[in-house]
């Protein structure tokens, strides 16, 4: 499903991407772990072209994100094409980033009315069964700041998932949590695994990355270093940096 060749990002003359390959298939979950500053928000950023990549594809679901190839020749892509492209693919952050003045429902329904055209009451619909899921259902009227971190993070999630997006992106989703909240989120997040939903998730998590991730990818410097089943990179890493890296977080 999703298939990047050959990443390169600089920042000036920081070049913080030194070209990145990635594969994850369709219903895969992928960790990404790594250092701070070694690069993982930046490729999670490129991925769905927040960031757009200095050389290197981006390919999700048979569509190049952010460019046209046309006669072996890259072309930027309109805005408004990347807009709609990047409305399939679900993204959540650190900080939920949600709208203060909107409640919980109206949240979850403002993207898929105004970019997908649902009407209201379709909307308010898909709203209360995401709600069901993440186990809100009470919560629709309730505005974010009267909600606990954990709880303003799984409305993140299901405004997500309310654009049915093909691909979903965590970026340290439980890390500004009270650790008694981060459980929450990761059980919600688990659901979505066992539903078939293709993840690429930054964490630092281990035992979610180790019980849920098909694939561990350690980062590096800008590089991806190891990539295997969490039972290999997690349990007998054959990179001396991977080794470094989990004796200091596990
Ligand atoms: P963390 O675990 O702290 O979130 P990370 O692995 O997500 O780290 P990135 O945020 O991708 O790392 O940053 C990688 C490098 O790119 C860092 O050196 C950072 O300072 C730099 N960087 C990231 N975004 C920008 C930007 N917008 N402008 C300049 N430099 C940037
Ligand atoms: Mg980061």
């Amino acid at each position: 499903l999703v298939k990047l060749t050959g990443i390169r990002k600089r920042f000036g003359r920081n070049e913080v991407l030194h070209g990145v390959d990635l594969e994850v298939d369709r219903g895969e979950v992928l960790c990404l772990i790594g250092a701070s500053g070694s690069g993982k928000s930046t490729l999670l950023r490129c991925i769905n072209h927040l960031e757009s990549p200095d050389a290197g594809r981006v390919i999700v679901g048979g569509e190049h994100i952010g460019y046209h190839e046309r006669h072996g020749r890259r072309h930027e892509m309109p805005e408004r094409l990347v807009r709609a492209q990047r409305a399939g693919i679900g993204m959540v952050f650190q900080h939920f980033n949600l709208f203060p003045h909107l409640t919980v429902l109206q949240n979850i329904t403002e993207a898929p009315q105004r970019v997908l055209g649902m009407n209201a009451s379709e909307a308010n619909a898909t709203a209360h069964d995401l709600l069901s899921r993440v186990g809100l259902a009470d919560k629709a009227s309730a505005f974010p700041k009267s909600l606990s971190g954990g709880q303003q993070q799984r409305v993140a999630i299901a405004r997500g998932l309310a654009m049915r997006p093909q691909l979903m992106l965590f970026d340290e989703p439980t890390s500004a949590l009270d650790p008694e909240l981060v459980g929450e989120v990761l059980d919600v997040m688990r659901g979505l695994a066992a539903d078939g939903m293709t993840m690429i998730v930054v964490t630092h998590e281990m035992g979610f990355a180790r019980e849920v991730a098909n694939q561990v990818a350690f980062m590096h410097q800008g590089r991806i270093v190891e990539q295997g089943p969490p039972s290999q990179v997690l349990g007998s890493p054959t990179h001396e940096r991977t080794r470094g890296f989990l004796s200091k977080v596990l």
